[in-house]
């Protein structure tokens, strides 16, 4: 099966084709792109991670009456650059390039190396929230833990990990030196995701953010290839 495709390079993975293009999400947006599909609300992914997601949701609110719903998907290259810039324009430890970048790395991915990216990753929600599904407490919470246990349980049977899962710093053993807080709310299509973050880790230099990409690119190159490996076993390649 082939997933997406982007005019310029491209090299063969397994069976995906995996450009740098797809990789930094340096793409106009994701829906109506070829391969992926809508889920109705204004986000998308690839068709194949779609269809799963689908059967997931629609065994938890068989299983368990839970629903889930998708507050964020695919995310471009610009889309995150929108994000980022805007926190690095408010982060308060203005004079020191590196700490500032750390401070938003605890919680969001510099443009090009987040796995939104890809079209196999989603920030889940659930009416339990309580307004905010991005946040620790959506999860932790006496009406957040049981959707967060059922995902633990039976995201698998669907293909679906939970990357950034435990402390950073614990993660893969210390082995990396920076990491993503625990997220309990992202999820990850492995059977493709992995794949993805294979091809990356192959071409890695080549992704290195550079002066002028975005605010602060410079002080995050040091750490971006931390926060890209830096996931949990379970969804490694
Ligand atoms: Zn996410």
């Amino acid at each position: 099966m082939l997933v997406g495709f982007v005019a310029g390079s491209q090299a063969n993975a397994g069976d995906v084709e995996i450009s740098a293009n797809d990789l930094l999400g340096k793409f106009s947006r994701a829906c109506g792109r070829a391969g992926f599909v809508s889920l109705g609300n204004g986000k998308c992914l690839r068709g194949e991670v779609a269809k799963r997601y689908r059967e997931m949701a629609d065994a938890a609110w068989k299983e368990a009456k839970i629903r889930l719903w998708v507050p964020s998907a695919t995310r471009t290259f610009a889309d995150q650059k929108t994000i980022w810039e805007r926190k690095w324009r408010k982060e308060p430890g203005a004079t020191d390039d590196r700490a500032r970048a750390l401070r938003i790395l605890q919680w969001s991915s510099m443009p090009g190396t987040s796995r939104h990216h890809w079209g196999t990753d989603v920030d889940l929600g659930h009416p339990n929230c309580g307004g905010d599904c991005l946040v620790d407490a959506a999860w932790t919470s006496a009406k957040g833990r049981p959707v967060y246990e059922w995902l633990e349980k039976n995201a698998s049977r669907f293909g679906f990990c939970q990357p950034y899962r435990g402390a950073p710093g614990t993660r893969n053993g210390g082995k990396f030196a920076h990491g993503y807080g625990e997220e309990r709310w992202h999820w990850s299509y492995r059977p493709l995701a992995a794949r993805f973050l294979a091809r990356y880790v192959e071409i890695l230099s080549t992704l290195r953010p550079v002066k002028g990409a975005f605010l602060g690119a410079e002080a995050g190159a040091e750490f971006f290839e931390s926060f890209v490996r830096n996931i949990d076993a379970n969804c490694a390649p």
